[in-house]
């Protein structure tokens, strides 16, 4: 093992993991807080007992099936990159292509990407009834399984390129691919962030500017009284598939959109105002770059880490390859890049829980109307079946928002 971090890459991990580090003390605003526990318990008691209710029923009927497909995800990636089973699939997609690295990287990879996703199905499957069940979704298994196919699409996609690249530096460069291939991933995080908002979401919805009338002008003008001109307000026709409201804010400069869902608009004007003033606070705080340039040292440092792991015979061996640079390896990337992904979800779902405290803040600020934004925050929780006040363990670990209840417990602080 000690090997391995004589690897070059090894150096270039620390400074990358260095860089993460100081991003995330310098851009992620640290200092907002959630209200205290008291302050919570007070804003729940505020709450109609039939969202708190509801919202606890419902969580309790999708839990297991969260974590059941989390760890069934886990343990086949372990199992395709730990064992030679990996491999063996990877060597025997490439077979009909004479073991052409390419066809090895491209079919047996994605293969065995699909694989450690396609485990989770009947869950996926499981969770769509709940949904149904609970009112929440509005699509029938045809609609479903078409979404789920796009969704299997973007994932072949991306990681046919992200394989075919990865593989194709490496014997390129042999000695120095990882340096690369750093580069590139860091740089397809930007492009990617960019292109996102253009290229894969209008394959899930259609987007439609807002319709001329007060609504429309009331937020085109707090917008431009935030410092912020916008050019558009989208609506996405989400109520195709769901009773959940939601919006958000994504792209980078000109793609840059803030999007409404329709079944949002079916709230009070004033509602839709202040979610959209919390989707202002991201755009002006430059939250899609704080993420994006995050996601970017985050990539450039994986690429690294897999030349350190590289270093370790031992893995290789486990997986049975004899070179990381063989496309055969990809079981074993995908392995420690599942493990990475479990260990940084919670890092993500901090910075992410502060970035939206602030962005809460902002529309506190921008719309000075605590009350609105209280009604609002329940009829969020009422309509999209939110458990206002989780447990604090599962709270840390997978909330990517504030709760419920500390959102509303902000709000009764600012009034
Ligand atoms: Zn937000």
């Amino acid at each position: 093992m000690a090997s391995m971090f004589r690897h070059p890459a090894s150096v270039a991990l620390l400074v990358l993991l260095g860089g993460l580090v100081l991003a995330g003390v310098l851009l992620v605003p640290w200092d907002v807080h959630p209200p205290s526990a008291a302050a919570q318990a007070d804003a729940v008691a505020g709450l109609p007992a039939e969202t708190v209710a509801a919202g606890k029923e419902f969580a309790a009927a999708t839990r297991p099936g969260s974590y059941i497909a989390m760890g069934l995800s886990l343990a086949v990636a372990l199992l395709l990159g730990l064992t030679p089973l990996g491999a063996r699939i990877i060597e025997w997609c490439g077979r009909p292509f004479g073991g052409h690295w390419l066809a090895e990287a491209v079919l047996g990879g994605v293969a065995v990407v699909l694989a450690a996703q396609l485990v989770t199905l009947p869950l996926s499957a499981w969770r769509h009834t709940i949904l149904v069940r609970f009112g929440l979704s509005t699509q029938t298994w045809g609609a479903w399984a078409a979404d789920l196919a796009k969704s299997y699409g973007v994932t072949v996609v991306t990681a046919a390129i992200m394989l075919a690249g990865l593989y194709g530096l490496m014997r390129l460069s042999p000695r120095l691919w990882w340096l690369w291939a750093s580069a590139a991933a860091g740089v397809l995080v930007v492009v990617m962030s960019a292109v996102y908002p253009v290229v894969v979401e209008p394959l899930f919805n259609r987007f439609t500017p807002m319709a001329d009338g007060p609504l429309r002008t009331e937020l085109i003008e707090m917008a431009e009284r935030d410092g912020l001109p916008v050019t558009d307000v989208l609506v996405a026709d989400a109520s195709r598939r769901t009773t959940a409201v939601n919006a958000y804010v994504s792209g980078l400069g000109p793609t840059r959109r803030i999007v409404v869902y329709d079944t949002l608009l079916e709230a009070p004007r004033e509602q839709v105002v202040s979610v959209v003033a919390h989707e202002l606070g991201h755009a002006k705080h430059g939250d899609v770059w704080v993420g994006t340039s995050i996601g970017a040292l985050a990539v450039a440092a994986a690429a690294c880490g897999i030349a350190v792991l590289a270093g370790a015979g031992g893995l290789l061996r486990r997986a049975g390859v004899d070179d990381i640079t063989s496309p055969r390896s990809a079981g074993l990337i995908l392995a420690a890049v599942a493990v990475v992904g479990l260990l940084a979800g919670p890092v993500q779902n901090v910075i992410s829980r502060q970035i939206e405290m602030r962005a809460d803040q902002h529309a506190l600020e921008l719309t000075g109307d605590p009350q609105t934004f209280i009604e609002m925050q329940t009829g969020l929780a009422t309509t999209n079946l939110s458990d206002v006040d989780p447990p604090t363990v599962l709270h840390w670990l997978f909330g990517s928002h504030p709760t419920t209840a500390q959102r509303i417990a902000m709000a009764k602080e600012y009034a």
